[in-house]
């Protein structure tokens, strides 16, 4: 359901404590706005409303706040209970699940390059919505799962899954910088892309990569295609997004908000 993961703010009244769900958007239009704050960090305005991502893992309550030309308007978001379903997957090669002490080091080392990506701060080049990565309809998605591989629970599903036959391009959602393409241990082939505003899409498991790291490229263009490599049990796009360091889910980006049931306060 894509319109969920968007959470539209400007309905509640100033003082109650809204409640969200962690791993979603939450928008708040206003008029005339100069700046948005969450917590302690500042972001610009995108097409007159400010956007707090709520990280998966989030929990508690966090600030936000909008300045206008008339003043600061702060609300209080609570982060509600977990609510994405467990998911079983069996036939997972035995190396996903029990890593040796060599394969443990490397996926260490892949989490040094990946984390040192969500601090990226460079200006905004993505417009919303973003361009969907796959030129076939979007089926499948299991955002947030907790997912329990050959009957060994591990981390919940930080982006969403695709169904794509092998082969099928995968295309940039919007302009950015090639920040790492290589092959990881969990990710197999992977590209990622660095779009500003902290904003940060990861395509997983592909055959192929057609892109090299610091290359530009332009939303819609080819930078790999589907495949199954990594700790997949068949092919499909893994599709991720990290904005400002939260996982988000990606249906709150790739819909149009204006089609939101939520939009009309
Ligand atoms: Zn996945």
């Amino acid at each position: 359901m894509r319109w969920l993961a968007l959470l539209l703010l400007a309905a509640a009244p100033p003082a109650d404590v809204v409640e969200v769900a962690p791993g979603t958007v939450v928008r708040w239009p206003a008029a005339e706005i100069v700046e948005c704050r969450q917590s302690s960090r500042r972001s610009a305005p995108l097409d007159g409303a400010c956007y707090f991502p709520i990280d998966l893992l989030a929990r508690g309550e966090i600030e936000v706040a909008i300045r206008t030309r008339s003043g600061e308007e702060r609300r209080r978001l609570r982060v509600g209970p977990y609510p994405y379903p467990v998911q079983e997957i069996r036939g997972v090669e035995e190396k996903y699940v029990a890593p040796s002490a060599a394969e443990l080091e490397r996926i260490r080392l892949d989490q040094q390059r990946t984390g040192a990506l969500w601090a990226l701060a460079s200006a905004r080049r993505f417009t919303l919505p973003l361009a969907s990565p796959l030129p076939i309809p979007l089926e499948g998605g299991r955002f947030g799962a907790r997912r329990i591989f050959n009957g060994e629970p591990r981390s919940p599903h930080g982006g969403a899954d695709y169904r794509a036959r092998p082969g099928t391009p995968v295309l940039a959602p919007a302009d950015g910088v090639v920040v790492l393409a290589e092959e990881q241990f969990f990710a197999g082939r992977a590209v990622y892309l660095d779009h500003g505003d902290g904003l940060i899409s990861m395509s997983f498991h592909l055959s192929e990569i057609a892109v090299a790291e610091g290359q530009e490229v332009k939303r819609g263009q080819l930078i790999g295609r589907v495949g199954a490599t990594g700790r997949v049990t068949g092919p499909h796009l893994h599709f991720g997004l990290r904005w400002r360091g939260a996982r988000i889910d990606p249906a709150a980006l790739l819909g149009e908000p204006a089609a939101l049931p939520s939009a009309a306060p």
